[in-house]
């Protein structure tokens, strides 16, 4: 990251290495579209060159701190993503994404004949680290999905 990139910002969270066309989903994951209502200040650059990347996304978030746990959850969308977060415009810790054993509430499940498409319990998904990729597994009704199938399904609910 360049240092142009910190300093616009003095407290938050910017989150960095997103793979080009990923920020729009990571956005909607976090919920960070809604800025009528919450008042966050998002910066956000897509197709930024990037020296290891080619083409990357970025998103700096003002006066948000992002913890460990929801830098996990960016292991599904954008698992070489960086995060710093910003104090007084000096960087004071680093997250890179650790991929999670499961994940709660933020994906519904594909197969609409789940219990958790029709009851209201809150979706879970054991993750699965196989040779083709991340797979997940629905704890209710055990079907297996790529991550790419389950990540479409943002629970907006
Ligand atoms: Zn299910």
């Amino acid at each position: 990251m360049s240092k142009l990139e910190v300093e616009a910002i003095v407290n938050g969270s910017v989150i960095d290495h997103i793979p080009a066309g990923q920020g729009i989903n990571i956005l909607k994951h976090f919920r960070m579209l809604d800025t009528q209502r919450t008042g966050a200040k998002i910066t956000v650059g897509f197709n930024l060159p990037s020296k290891t990347m080619g083409l990357k996304d970025l998103i700096k978030v003002e006066n948000k701190r992002l913890s460990q746990d929801q830098v996990n959850q960016l292991a599904i969308l954008a698992p070489g993503a960086t995060v710093n977060i910003i104090e007084n415009s000096q960087v004071v810790t680093k997250y890179r994404p650790e991929i999670p054993k499961h994940i709660s509430n933020v994906y519904r499940c594909p197969n609409s004949n789940c219990i958790t498409n029709f009851e209201k319990v809150s979706s879970t998904f054991y993750v699965l680290r196989k040779a083709s990729g991340l797979k997940l597994k629905c704890k209710y009704c055990e079907k297996i999905f790529d991550k790419e199938v389950v990540s479409q399904t943002l629970n907006t609910r």
